[in-house]
């Protein structure tokens, strides 16, 4: 990732240029565009997190004051993998929030930092029970899917039910 030159050392930099930091107090009236990428460790996920961040995040914000509001609009875009409840194989699931609006209200003076806003509005729109059927990358059936379903008694007594559909259907011939 290419970031705009920057004379602090690196590990410091990648704090001081964190494009989510707005202070309202230095926002012109037509506001702030902010667009760019960030990588994905910006959705601070765990290791074992099974939600596991598999792109950077795209974002094209606008950010403008209204008030005592900050007033973001824009788009964002990441995609991750999920576990599937069913199956409990992985599948890729792409997030877009456009159009993405959300308004935070300023309640002191100074920064504010809008990473949490976003990160959480991400993370908001995934599954809390994923399925396969849940990606939109590379489209699957659940392998799983009907495993239960033609395992349960209720399947099972339709088996007998048709065969005596055919039985009934004999006797009739019979007639
Ligand atoms: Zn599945």
């Amino acid at each position: 990732m290419t970031g705009l030159p920057c004379a602090h050392e690196r590990a410091s930099c990648s704090l001081v240029m964190n494009p989510f930091q707005i202070d309202p107090r230095h926002l012109s009236p037509e506001g702030r565009q902010l667009s760019g990428v960030l990588p994905p460790t910006f959705f601070a996920l765990g290791e074992d997190d099974p939600v596991r961040p598999e792109s950077p995040l795209k974002y094209e914000l606008q950010v403008l004051r209204d008030g005592e509001d900050l007033i973001l609009t824009g788009r964002l875009e990441a995609e991750f993998s999920l576990e599937c409840g069913r199956c409990l194989e992985r599948f890729h699931q792409r997030v877009v929030l456009d159009p993405f609006a959300e308004e935070i209200p300023i309640e002191k003076e100074g920064t504010i930092d809008l990473t949490e806003v976003v990160r959480e509005d991400i993370l908001l729109a995934l599954p809390n029970f994923p399925r396969c059927e849940d990606g939109n990358v590379d489209l699957r059936d659940c392998p799983a899917e009907g495993r239960f379903e033609a395992d349960s008694p209720a399947a099972a007594d339709e088996a007998p039910g048709a065969d005596k559909g055919v039985w009934d259907a004999l006797d009739q011939l019979k007639n």
